[in-house]
């Protein structure tokens, strides 16, 4: 590892970046996790081979995003982003399969689709992908509400998975990472196909109610997610807002929201995610980014994430490096 990080450093030092950079950089946590690697492919596997030529790219990006005097936005995905896709060999519960508690049926033709169609959620095929994708989503949403789940129910289910079962896991550095935007008064838009509800009970059980509404009341925490809409008698679901959110059209959610907290300026902002498609969602801001730095999560080794990303967590890690970042930047 250290041979691999004076190789670095070497090529930094050849492009004349400062001392203090090459300082930063020697000093990564995870560095041999976080830089980028080109990925080989052979006949039954992927094999990561480090590049220097991204990490050229890595170091510019970097040091530019670390140098910015604008604000700073994180925007993020959750599921399988925030928490941790396996624990060990088992998969965790995501903001639906926690839905599958409750209904057999509902779990029975989650799985059945699952098979179908989650390999379209990370190929390179774009416009047959992102259409699968789209009749994935409303599949999952037309059984969902034949649930009949109402929302009071959402707080056991989450409950249940959550300490019972135990089978929803916070990626390690998830709550020095909200500390650290407390602390620097750094916003984070966190944007996901899942439902709202789910994803509210879970943060509020694991960050703590009183840390949770300090976030929300601060404006530090903004959360868009699938809304579930509820009948007025019974209480039961009957629906989702439209349009629903899926894999390929976040991007259409979240510019109301990043207007408003950039404010007129140009801001940095750093995102991350688990999906290949999940760095598109900056599609309808970028004019207005003046540093972006896209860090992807690898939760399982079979994606090459790079050079869409500048940076790729590998093996279903912890956030480290993204506190790192964090602890090296002011709003
Ligand atoms: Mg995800």
């Amino acid at each position: 590892m250290k041979t691999f990080i004076r190789k670095i450093s070497k090529t930094v030092e050849q492009k004349n970046l400062n001392q203090n950079i090459i300082d930063k950089i020697d000093n990564m946590p995870l560095i041999t996790e976080n830089i980028p690697y080109e990925y080989k492919y052979d006949e039954n596997e992927i094999k990561l081979v480090p590049s220097i030529d991204l990490c050229n790219d890595f170091v510019e990006r970097f040091e530019k995003f670390i140098q910015s005097n604008c604000n700073t936005i994180l925007i993020a995905d959750y599921d399988n982003t925030f928490t941790k896709r396996f624990n060990g060999d088992e998969e965790n519960f995501n903001s639906f399969t926690v839905i599958e508690q409750i209904s057999k049926k509902f779990s029975e033709s989650q799985k059945k689709n699952h098979k179908k169609y989650y390999i379209y959620e990370h190929i390179m095929v774009e416009e047959e992908a992102r259409e699968k994708l789209k009749e994935w989503y409303g599949k999952t949403f037309i059984n969902f509400v034949e649930t009949k789940i109402k929302k009071e129910d959402f707080k056991n289910l989450v409950k249940k998975a959550m300490i019972e079962k135990q089978k929803v896991w916070f990626r390690n550095g998830t709550m020095k990472l909200f500390d650290n935007l407390l602390e620097k008064k750094i916003p984070l838009i966190l944007i996901s196909c899942g439902i709202k509800d789910v994803l509210e009970e879970e943060l509020k059980i694991f960050l703590g109610e009183e840390k949770y509404n300090k976030l929300i009341n601060e404006k530090l925490l903004f959360i868009i997610g699938n809304e579930v809409l509820y009948d007025n008698e019974d209480g039961s679901s009957i629906g989702f807002k439209i349009p629903y959110i899926y894999t390929c059209n976040k991007t259409d959610f979240l510019k109301k929201i990043f207007d408003k907290l950039r404010n007129g300026k140009k801001v940095r902002v750093l995102m991350f995610g688990d999906n290949y498609y999940d760095i598109d969602l900056i599609e309808s801001i970028n004019d207005d980014i003046e540093q972006l730095l896209g860090v992807a999560l690898d939760n399982k080794g079979k994606v090459n994430f790079i050079p869409k990303y500048q940076a790729c967590i590998l093996g279903d890690g912890d956030f480290r490096f993204l506190n790192f970042i964090l602890s090296m930047i002011n709003n």
